[in-house]
């Protein structure tokens, strides 16, 4: 593989990519970096496997390139694994990060500590022209947290604390999180197949 278009537009995930590939010699680009404009493809799958796959192997077959493309969520036990796939839209259209996390509070609002237990979790999905498609699956466990606090990273990071800490992810500075999150150890996962290609 020297060659891999990234399947976001989405800026710091186009760049946390790009370094990892770089260390690698393979060459990444994002949507960004098209001139064409690429349609964005419905996530209609049922897991993140699913959606991951449709991303990258729509535009693989499209373009006939190597595509890679992320899928992520929050899975809380509590919940039976909800809001996951439905992370993004979880109280609904527009996508609203505020209105997400007071959902999940009121959800959780006769939940004790002991069983508010939950983790991150990034699919990466690799679809090379004429192979099967290969995944890459990483998680980052926690709890969810009875308030909302700090106003770092997005989404759900307010209400989440990593196991072993006692801040929220939103209060961890942005080194600090991508040394535990789903997406770097999805990546982890990923460097020793690219190790092995
Ligand atoms: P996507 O994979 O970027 O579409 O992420 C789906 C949704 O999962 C986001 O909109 C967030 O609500 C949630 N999510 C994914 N990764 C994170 C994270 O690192 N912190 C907080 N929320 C996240």
């Amino acid at each position: 593989m020297r060659n891999v278009l990234i399947a976001t537009k989405n800026a710091g995930k186009a760049e946390e990519f790009k370094t990892l590939f770089d260390r690698y010699g393979i060459k990444a680009i994002s949507l960004l970096d098209l001139e064409e404009e690429v349609p964005d493809i419905e996530e209609t799958g049922i897991t993140f496997e699913e959606n991951a796959a449709l991303k990258s192997e729509g535009i693989s077959e499209r373009m006939n390139i190597t595509v890679m493309a992320d899928d992520s969520g929050l899975e809380i036990d509590a919940l039976d694994g909800r809001p996951g796939i439905y992370s993004a839209r979880y109280a609904g259209e527009p996508k609203d990060d505020k209105q997400n996390i007071a959902k999940v509070l009121k959800e959780l609002e006769n939940v004790s500590a002991e069983e508010r237990t939950a983790r991150f979790v990034c699919v990466l999905a690799v679809s090379i022209p004429g192979e099967p498609t290969q995944f890459k699956k990483g998680y980052c466990e926690g709890t969810i947290a009875f308030e909302e606090k700090g106003s770092n990273g997005f989404g759900y990071d307010p209400i989440f604390i990593p196991k072993g800490y006692s801040n929220t992810m939103a209060e961890l500075d942005a080194e600090e999180k991508n040394t535990i999150s789903h997406r770097r150890n999805a990546i982890i996962q990923l460097e020793d197949w690219i190790k092995n290609q």
